[in-house]
């Protein structure tokens, strides 16, 4: 037989590198705002405002008032990573910041074109720098800037043909930019949102900042959601297993829906678990069987060293220590939730 010569092993340049990974952190319009807007909330922001055109291909905007970016840190602001969040890597353990990667803005300036305005505490006016590739491409211009940062991305995946063409033709991704700041604004209740499309005067996101849980999903996502909920507690400080402590809403046999609603933040990250998701959609099925599929929001406290929130680029799913006993709990506790309103119901209806 005739061995083919092996194929040359080659070190691939920095830039094709950086674009590869970039496309893995942000894949679709929505999650480039997810990375803006959790940058805003890291930096502790009481106010966070979206404008999208064109779903986020053409143009995303999120303008915040938090402690702003310091003006020797903007030449960095946009390499691979570079963060103020993290320092060394057992810092990880105990991170309460949603970022940590100094990932998200570098790979925003791969795939497409960021200019960040923003000013600091005390300074009297703002600086405004634009970036391609990572690197700044010029001094930071003084602007006028009222409190904090702002941050457009332009012509998203104008470099990614295919990715590009494919979104193009899916128009849903403004529906999915509303539904991620819909999520954000129900948990981060002493924080106003809003979201709109650039140039509408109407936002469809629109929340203000609430001392209660309830009143924000009213605001969010009606009072048809909102008079159809229960409120669901559970906590196991048994020292056996881990300690989690548990709250949210769950919807009554009343709440009507073809899709299951899953909002669900774990130590304050936006996450998903499809396994929790379908332990409490097996209750739902079994104890009202002809109710529809649920509406759920839960916030789940754990031990931060219990969380290990590096398993996935976008941060989307975090993995959990003691998941089967966390989850077992929350059905017991779902369960017998709706069985007392379901009750309750029944014996209305018979009165
Ligand atoms: P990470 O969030 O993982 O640190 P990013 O690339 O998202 O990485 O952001 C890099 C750094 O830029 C952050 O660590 C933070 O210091 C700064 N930054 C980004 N966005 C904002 C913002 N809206 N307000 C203040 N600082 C910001
Ligand atoms: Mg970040």
């Amino acid at each position: 037989t005739i061995l083919k010569e092996p194929p040359k092993i080659q070190r691939l340049d920095d830039s094709v590198v950086n674009r590869i990974a970039a496309g893995e952190v942000i894949q679709r319009p929505v999650s480039a705002v997810k990375e803006l807007v959790e940058n805003s909330l890291d930096a502790g922001s009481t106010s966070v405002n979206v404008a999208v055109k064109d779903g986020g291909l053409k143009l995303i905007q999120v303008s915040d008032d938090g402690h702003g970016i310091r003006y020797e840190d903007l030449p960095i602001l946009c390499e691979r990573h570079t963060t103020s969040k993290l320092s060394k890597y057992e810092d990880l353990l105990s991170i309460k910041s949603m970022g940590f990667r100094g990932e998200a803005l570098a790979s925003m300036t791969y795939v497409g074109h960021v200019m960040v305005t923003t000013i600091t505490k005390g300074q009297l006016h703002g600086y405004r720098a634009s970036y391609r590739d990572g690197v700044m491409e010029n001094e930071p211009k003084a602007c006028a800037a009222v409190k904090g940062t702002q941050i457009m991305v332009e012509n998203l995946f104008y470099n990614m043909i295919a990715r590009r063409k494919t979104l193009q033709n899916s128009s849903d991704d403004y529906t999915k930019i509303v539904d991620l700041l819909s999520r954000f604004a129900i948990h981060y209740t002493n924080v106003s949102f809003s979201c709109r499309k650039h140039g509408a005067s109407r936002s469809d996101v629109h929340s203000i900042a609430t001392s209660s849980r309830m009143d924000s999903i009213r605001t969010v996502y009606g009072v048809s959601v909102a008079r159809n909920l229960i409120k669901i507690e559970a906590s196991d400080n048994d020292s056996s297993t881990s300690l989690f402590a548990m709250d949210g809403f769950i919807s009554n046999s009343n709440y009507v829906a073809k899709k299951t609603t899953m909002v669900l933040f774990i130590n304050d990250r936006l996450v998903e678990c499809s396994a929790l998701k379908r332990a409490i959609e097996i209750v739902y099925a079994a104890t009202l069987p002809k109710a529809s599929k649920p509406f759920i929001y839960m916030s789940i406290v754990l031990p931060p060293e219990h969380v290990d929130v590096n398993v996935h680029p976008t941060k989307r799913e975090v993995s959990l220590l003691n998941l089967e006993v966390i989850i077992e709990k929350i059905q017991s506790v779902v369960e017998s939730k709706l069985r007392d309103s379901d009750e309750t119901r029944t014996f209305q209806e018979q009165t």
